[in-house]
């Protein structure tokens, strides 16, 4: 990588002008949210290089998540039904592959053991009698092992969509022991899919704080979590009823707020799967008599269009990774230890568990125009640098290791 040298740039500016840069250069250096080290002192002054962690992964200014919960299986198999479950997988799976995008869904797990199992009691399956999605309705393991093995997330949306909802008298609507519905679903999902998920979001909506702690201790992220940070998460919910333009307008307000957009709903359906829906009162209502409102799929393609034409300004990831990726990057310190010679040492470090919470983050690193090449090195080893709109980037692991960053004049 090389950078060609802007000589000038900084005397063109007007004093006015440059007063009001320092002024709010030394307001963000005093925060300790950028760090200045002056690479020469003879050569040229103005060289200097600057240091900060980039808001969202490559320096972009906003994230976008989506996610789908109840593992209907009509999601991705619009044409399926309990004596014809061998069909295309299509809706979501069409949609992420044709446009790149990974989904979270957040699966109920008792509904592909019951249907396994041919248990179609559910005795306490959401509360509700009869359940309030069909046994068979979720599809099979294979089915969701098969999204997973495209790239999506699969998460948990507790056992067997138990309510956990404050009752009147405070406590969770559901009598059923927490840790068998939140632990249940992580060793279920674990066993089937093959890898141990770490997200969750509870039916229903926030629980009990009790629950929600019981939560932590099997799946670390939960939607209630990153909902509460309002400054840099928006949410929005899609059915039967949204728009494209609802969507995409949303996705814009969340870039102008440098924010991480959250959309969250249910199933998605398909011309195809128009008239195989779950309810013989379906077709009648574009409702279920459970609420079950599945998007048009139309309406989804437009917005995933324009992520997939905006993707400069829009980091698109799995739940677990962006969530991973905000709280590391609100946890880590950017600390520089040396400078000599063009080469700087820093590290980068957070107390969050390190197991857990090692999504790299975006090193930024302006070179103010006045170094032709940068490398970057972590524990060692040599990170890759790109650059985006002027400034140098590099994927660093906080608690990785010591960064080490050489520039040549
Ligand atoms: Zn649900």
């Amino acid at each position: 990588m090389s950078i060609n040298r802007l000589p000038g740039v900084r005397s063109s500016l007007n004093l006015s002008l440059m007063k009001r840069l320092y002024s709010v250069f030394f307001l963000l250096l005093s925060c300790g949210l950028i760090f200045v080290v002056p690479v020469t002192a003879s050569d040229d002054p103005t060289c200097e290089l600057s240091f900060s962690l980039a808001d969202w992964k490559d320096n972009k200014p906003a994230a976008f998540v989506i996610y789908s919960d109840d593992s209907m299986v009509r999601s991705i198999k619009s044409q399926w039904t309990l004596e014809n479950p061998d069909v295309p997988y299509d809706g979501f799976f069409k949609l992420g592959k044709t446009y790149n995008i990974p989904i979270t869904f957040f699966v109920v797990p008792r509904l592909m053991d019951d249907a396994a199992k041919g248990d179609a009691t559910h005795a306490y399956f959401s509360n509700f009698h009869p359940p309030s999605i069909n046994p068979g309705a979720g599809g099979t393991w294979a089915d969701w092992k098969f999204m997973h093995e495209q790239g999506h997330e699969i998460g948990s949306h507790s056992y067997s969509h138990t309510n956990f909802l404050p009752g009147p008298d405070g406590k969770p609507n559901s009598s059923v022991d927490p840790h068998l519905e939140l632990r249940g679903a992580v060793h279920a999902i674990e066993h089937h899919i093959g890898e141990k998920p770490i997200s969750m979001n509870f039916p229903y909506g926030s629980p009990v704080a009790e629950v929600l702690e019981v939560a932590h201790q099997y799946t670390p992220l939960t939607d209630e979590d990153i909902s509460i940070d309002s400054v840099n998460v928006r949410k929005a919910v899609y059915g039967s009823d949204t728009e494209t333009q609802d969507l995409i307008g949303e996705m814009k307000r969340a870039i102008e707020a440098g924010q991480c957009l959250i959309i969250g709903g249910h199933g998605i359906r398909t011309e195809l799967g128009r008239h195989e829906e779950a309810a013989p009162d379906f077709n009648e209502n574009g409702t279920r008599w459970d609420g079950y409102k599945p998007v048009e799929y139309s309406v989804m393609e437009g917005l995933f269009q324009y992520l997939d034409n905006n993707r400069e300004q829009i980091y698109v990831d799995v739940f677990k990774n962006v969530s991973r990726y905000l709280a590391e990057r609100k946890a880590s310190i950017l600390t520089v230890q040396s400078s000599e010679d063009g080469t700087i040492l820093l590290e980068v470090t957070h107390n969050l568990d390190p197991e857990l919470y090692d999504v790299p983050l975006t090193l930024k690193i302006d070179t103010q125009a006045a170094v032709s090449h940068i490398s970057v090195y972590q524990d060692g080893k040599p990170v890759p640098v790109t650059t985006r709109n002027g400034l140098c980037l590099a994927q660093v692991v906080p608690n990785g290791g010591t960064v080490k960053v050489i520039s040549q004049l």
